[in-house]
């Protein structure tokens, strides 16, 4: 048997690029309209961007990063999020120091050491959107906008937006002693990993994985009743800004986002339509991510939505992928003298912006008519000896059979 793929990757096949490019295409073209500019980052960063960024008692950390040493005893991590390494960027070339806010989007792969499942690989990909530098509102309420504006685009309809405040450094820690004194009684049933969790971030065990676990936190104080006056006075802030923009929504309490460093708004973009895989879309407010990775106290915004998830649910959706690329003409030939007619012809089409195509296997005329059909082709012209002395050709439109005759010097403009 030939090498086969590491588990949790996938090939993106010929067939299907064309779906990958107009989701890429639609993401450039709606980030540029809302005001943001692309941001590209390396794959690889220093492991300690992670750990201290996303902070460690994420599962991301603790348990999913691909690290490993590199030849020079440098410990490097494969990027398992875009925000942290978009924060990096930000602050190594004093992006800061310009007017604010920075309004930044990627496309990046993701790498995680994941229990595999339909929708969650290994390595896969994100687009991502962030706003650093404004502490308003206004700023989540674009970015929600955006991912709204971009599902529906993309032909998604039953989606729901979930939304809530997981508060900020004064109001978390009454909550957080709140969470302890319920959990306290339960401490010896979670598992090991909760455990772990109960005294560095107890609200990672709301967002654990397991049934059990799952079980026991019913029940469980939410952060929401727990909102001083400056966050429960975001949060309806937020809200009204939504409603203001028609993006209909559900405050939903359980929301606990898989990384640390968030504070306020966290949201969700669920359906039922992926299985558990339901999250397309996630993200939030992080006012202090910037300052742990070395900056300035400055606060920042964002999301990040699976690539692959989107497909999926389009696929499911029926959503519409614009159409498959194909030859706009084939040339077909007959005879060495054609052969060679066509082989010019085909060069003067593609360096005028046609899709042509020929066969480079040389197969005799009927093989080939068939793998213009398989090729998908609009139009078919057949060059014999005949073609080539009038300089005159039959043009096939393949759908309809309809022939017409152009003179070469008008191909193009009949194309
Ligand atoms: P989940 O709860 O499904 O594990 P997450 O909270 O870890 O998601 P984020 O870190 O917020 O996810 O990433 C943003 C988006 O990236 C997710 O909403 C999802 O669409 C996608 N995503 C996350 N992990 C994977 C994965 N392993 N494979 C495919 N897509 C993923
Ligand atoms: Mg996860």
């Amino acid at each position: 048997m030939a090498i086969q793929s590491l588990k949790g990757t996938e090939d993106m096949l010929p067939r299907d690029s064309y779906k990958w490019h107009y989701i890429e295409e639609k993401w450039d073209e709606i980030c540029r309209e809302y005001g943001f500019r692309e941001l590209r980052t390396p794959m690889f960063e220093r492991t300690e961007l992670f750990s201290r960024g996303v902070g460690d008692t994420t599962d991301i950390v603790q348990k999913e990063m691909y690290t490993f040493d590199d030849k020079g005893g440098r410990s490097i991590t494969l990027k398992p999020e875009g925000t942290s390494p978009a924060v990096r960027a930000f602050l190594q070339n004093n992006l800061y120091a310009d007017t604010q806010p920075t309004k930044i989007y990627y496309d990046t792969p993701c790498f995680r050491y994941e229990n595999t499942q339909a929708g969650r690989l290994r390595e896969f990909h994100q687009f991502g959107i962030e706003n650093f530098g404004t502490a308003s509102m206004l700023a989540d309420a674009e970015i929600i906008a955006l991912g709204h504006d971009f599902l529906s685009r993309m032909g998604i309809e039953d989606v729901e937006l979930h939304i809530s405040s997981v508060g900020c450094r004064s109001c978390r820690p009454v909550y957080r002693t709140a969470l302890q004194d319920f959990l306290r009684p339960k401490y010896d049933c979670l598992c090991s990993t909760c455990k772990s969790r109960f005294d560095k971030n107890p609200m990672r065990i709301l967002d654990c994985k397991s049934s059990e676990d799952q079980e026991l936190v019913r029940g469980a104080p939410m952060m929401l009743d727990y909102l001083c006056d400056d966050c429960r006075k975001d949060f309806e802030d937020l809200k009204s800004y939504l409603d203001k923009m028609g993006i209909r929504y559900t405050v939903d309490p359980s929301i606990v986002r898989g990384l640390d460093y968030y504070t306020k708004t966290a949201f969700e973009f669920i359906t039922t339509k992926l299985g558990a895989q339901g999250t397309v879309c996630g993200g939030g407010r992080y006012d202090h991510l910037i300052e742990e990775v070395g900056g300035p106290d400055m606060p920042g915004v964002g999301f990040g939505l699976g690539k692959e998830r989107l497909l999926m649910l389009m696929d499911a959706c029926g959503s519409s992928f614009g159409e498959a690329p194909a030859p706009q003409i084939f040339l077909a030939w007959i005879g060495d003298e054609p052969k060679l007619y066509a082989l010019g012809l085909l060069h003067e089409l593609r360096s005028k912006g046609i899709r042509a195509d020929m066969d480079t296997r040389e197969r005799n005329l009927k093989g080939q008519m068939k793998y213009a059909n398989k090729l998908g082709a609009a139009f078919t012209a057949v060059i014999g000896d005949d073609e080539v002395a009038s300089g005159e050709l039959t043009l096939k439109n393949m759908e309809t059979s309809e022939q017409t005759k152009v003179r070469r010097e008008d191909l193009v403009n009949a194309l």
